[in-house]
Formats: structure tokens, C-alpha cells, sequence
């Protein structure tokens, strides 16, 4: 057979390391998932393909439980639906005993449509379409205010249902992270908080059982959380001190890092974000060392990234390579930023999906975009690749099948390993005809002579 002729070029060779942690070898394969050949799978479902592990899913939210409910009983689990929220992930954690959190009437109608019930749903975020606020009120939802407007609203809502309902604040803080958040509930330290709190508790319609917080993602230090909790039960006593309310929960939101590779940090996450089990620790220490004996509020965690994002693979191909001018190889794969919009933040690890010989390479991989952001990772040692390589990139399982666009080409499968090793779709390929079902073009454009 006759091999394919490229033009040669001189390339500078480093000696050695690059730094302390990148090898000059390129990353090891990953040729299976749960079992099933990453080949196989592309085969049948396509290229690219998104691949969800149930067993990963499962067993980490187990882990999860199990680190936190060694420190501390009333610990619950709340999905946080914009992380992914495709019908069999979240049904996957409700199965393992985790609630709902979302921050949309549309994920909210989600969570219903599932089969989650009202009372079941954390409804949070800084705005609450009157409509389902409602309905919410009404299937008593677990509601975390943002600000006074809300406040205003929901008395409102609560007025024409003519009953007293229970609602919960949103509060802002420091805890010794950068940047802080401010702008998604009430300020703490200045006294807002507790001036919304005194609002609440005056209202006939309204009763303040709940505080939440939630201060950013991909925290990687233990001790906010001790912050967190130290202020939000500080808070809870100084309500039920002076308010005379009863609070039954405390929500600290999401915010755990996962195993992805934040851009720009030199270390790799595995020597900076802690243990699920150390997160536990701290929060579960401080929470105990805090509330009193007699009274034990529940404990809401509504994380996200942290808990879905290893179980999420995304399976593309190479389509071509190409040398640029300056040298450096390139390879054009079949998805692009369109569907690794975290690519944004993250340098996500890719591996090579069969068995291939050769000398790794620093390269640059983009993306089938004709646009010029469309690059999906700088500066990654791979092998020679020919057109029609498997790459997986890993982990993608939080917020890529969320913010994933439909913009320039169609979205793939997104496909589900059970337990058992059978690979099942649980997000069919959009076609043209999903894309333009909503369009509507009038009459008069209907004909065209070019
Ligand atoms: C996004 C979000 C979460 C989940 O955050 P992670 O960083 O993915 O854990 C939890 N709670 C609220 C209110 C959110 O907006």
C-alpha cells in the first residue's frame, strides 16, 4: 500500500521535562468505558457521540451520601438540574434519593415532567417568572427568595391563595474566597440579609424557615465551607433569637471542584481540590461543633459539576490535519466548542480513543466551526493521528449537554451505559426537522426564482 506523503519539517527538540507534571509522553488511552470499546459505541450511535457512565453517576452520589452522613444525620442531596438536565441523569440521582434544585420555569417544569413532586423542588435563582412562582406556591416548593421584589411578589402570590406559606432566603457572604458572588441574594455582613429576614417576619403570609447560600463553583478550599457553615447557623440562631421564626433547613449550595483542569493553574486538580471526604469533614465538623443537640436543621447540598462531571465522555473523530504556518501540527475534529462550551474555562483531558505507536507532539485541536474561536484544546501531546481517530475527551459531564448550542451543525447522541453494560440513547440526534419546527415563514417568501 502506498503511504501518504507528508511534507517534512524541522522541528525544535526539548530535552527532557516540560515542567514538573507534563511528561513528554502524551496521556495515556482510554479505549473503553465501563467495558464497552469506545470503538463500538461510535459505530453505533456515531460520531461525535456523548457517553454517560450510570455506574460512575451511581456510585458517586453514594460516595457522596456516605462522606457526609458520617458527620451529620439530616444531610440531603438537591440536584442542581442546570449542571445536566437530561430526563435519565436526573432520574438517575432521584433514584438514588437526591432532590431538585432549579432556577427556571423551565427546569422546574422539568423536574415535574419527570415525575419529581412540588414539595421535592428547590426553586432558586434571581428570577422566578410569576406564572410558575405560583404554581410552585401552590405544590409547595421549597422556595429560596433573591431579593426584596421577590419578596413583594410572593406575598402577593400567597394573598390571592389566601394561605401562609413557607419561604426561604437566598444570603451573600464573605468566606474568604475570590470573587465573591454578591450579587445573587441578600448581603450578610451588611445587615441586608437580616433586614429581608425582618421583612419576612412580619409578613401575615409569609413564614421563614429556610436560609441558603451558594458561593460559586469550583471551590477549591475546604475552609469557606467552614465559613459558610459557621455563618449560616450564627444566622439561624441570631433569626430564631430576635424573629422568633423556626428554621428547619440550611442550604449551602453547590460549588465542589471536579477532576477537570481549571486553564491557567499550574498544578493539576488532583494536588489542589480536596476529597469529597475531606469537603465532608469540614462541613460536617463545623456543622456539629455549631447547631445545638436539640435541633438538628436539615442540610442541603445542591451539588452539581463535582458529582456529574467524571460519569460524561464526549467520543469525536479526527476529520483532517493540517500543519500551520509557525510549524505547529493541528487537527480538525468532527465537535467543537458547540458542544465543549466549558472548554471556555477548562483545559479538558483528552485521550486517544484505539492503540497507536508514535512520537507525541505538542498540537492544537479545533473544532468543524468555520469560526476562529473554535478551538477545543491548546498545546496537547498526542500521537500521529489519521483521519478517523477516535479522541474521548473527559470529564464533560457538567454543563456541556446544558449550554451545548445548536449553531452551525445538528447535536449528537448522548448515549447511557447501565450498569449492566448496555449502551442505551438517551438524547436522540437532532435532525432538520427539529431544528426548524418551531420556525414559521411567511407566505409571501415561500417562492424564490435565483
Ligand atoms: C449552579 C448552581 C449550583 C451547582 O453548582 P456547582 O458548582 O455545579 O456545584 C447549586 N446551586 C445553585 C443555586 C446554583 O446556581
Amino acid at each position: 500500500m502506498k503511504r501518504t506523503y507528508e511534507k517534512p519539517i524541522f522541528l525544535e527538540q526539548n530535552v527532557g521535562f516540560a515542567n514538573k507534571f507534563q511528561s513528554g509522553y502524551y496521556e495515556k488511552m482510554t479505549t473503553k468505558i465501563d467495558g464497552v470499546p469506545v470503538k463500538d459505541i461510535m459505530d453505533n450511535f456515531g460520531s461525535p457521540v456523548f457517553v454517560f457512565s450510570e455506574k460512575t453517576i451511581r456510585e458517586t452520589i453514594r460516595k457522596y451520601n456516605r462522606a457526609f452522613k458520617t458527620y451529620y444525620p439530616k444531610i440531603v442531596f438537591a440536584w442542581s438540574y442546570k449542571t445536566n438536565y437530561l430526563g435519565a441523569i436526573c432520574s438517575v440521582l432521584h433514584t438514588e434519593g437526591s432532590i431538585a434544585e432549579v432556577v427556571s420555569e423551565f427546569e422546574y417544569e422539568k423536574a415535574r415532567n419527570i415525575g419529581v413532586s412540588g414539595d421535592r423542588i428547590i426553586f432558586n435563582g434571581p428570577y422566578k417568572r410569576s406564572g410558575i412562582l405560583k404554581q410552585a406556591v401552590e405544590e409547595n416548593a421549597i422556595i429560596n427568595i433573591d431579593n426584596f421584589d421577590e419578596i413583594y411578589r410572593i406575598e402577593e402570590i400567597a394573598l390571592q391563595l389566601n394561605k401562609k406559606i413557607d419561604v426561604g432566603i437566598r444570603i451573600n457572604m464573605n468566606s474568604g474566597i475570590y470573587p465573591q458572588w454578591t450579587r445573587f441574594g441578600f448581603n450578610y455582613e451588611s445587615g441586608q440579609a437580616f433586614s429581608a429576614a425582618k421583612r419576612i417576619a412580619k409578613s401575615e403570609n409569609l413564614n421563614l424557615n429556610g436560609i441558603h447560600c451558594h458561593m460559586g463553583t469550583y471551590i477549591v478550599t475546604t475552609k469557606a465551607y467552614m465559613v459558610e457553615t459557621v455563618k449560616l447557623v450564627e444566622f439561624m440562631k441570631i433569626l430564631e433569637h430576635q424573629l422568633e421564626v423556626d428554621i428547619e433547613y440550611l442550604d449551602l449550595g453547590g460549588g465542589f471542584p471536579s477532576k477537570n483542569r481549571l486553564k491557567g493553574v499550574y498544578l493539576p486538580p488532583d494536588f489542589t481540590a480536596p476529597t469529597i471526604e475531606e469537603y465532608a469533614k469540614a462541613i460536617g465538623e463545623t456543622l456539629l461543633a455549631n447547631v445545638s443537640p436539640e435541633k438538628f436543621p436539615t442540610v442541603y447540598l445542591e451539588s452539581g459539576r463535582s458529582i456529574i462531571d467524571e460519569s460524561g465522555y464526549l467520543l469525536t473523530s479526527v476529520t483532517a490535519s493540517k500543519r500551520l504556518l509557525d510549524g505547529r501540527k493541528t487537527y480538525i475534529l468532527d465537535a467543537g466548542v458547540n458542544f465543549l462550551f466549558t472548554t471556555t474555562w477548562y483545559d479538558i483531558p483528552v485521550k486517544v480513543g484505539i492503540e497507536i505507536e508514535g512520537p507525541a507532539e505538542d498540537v492544537t485541536l479545533y473544532g468543524p466551526l468555520c469560526m476562529n474561536i473554535d478551538v477545543v484544546r491548546e498545546n496537547v501531546k498526542l500521537p500521529p493521528l489519521s483521519p478517523g481517530t477516535p479522541l474521548v475527551f473527559n470529564p464533560v459531564g457538567a454543563y456541556c449537554v446544558t449550554q451545548w448550542m445548536q449553531f452551525i451543525e445538528y447535536r449528537p447522541n448522548v448515549v447511557m451505559i447501565s450498569e449492566s453494560g448496555e449502551v442505551e440513547i438517551i438524547r436522540e440526534a437532532e435532525t432538520l426537522e427539529d431544528v426548524i419546527a418551531r420556525e414559521r415563514i411567511p407566505e409571501r417568501l415561500t417562492k424564490f426564482e435565483l
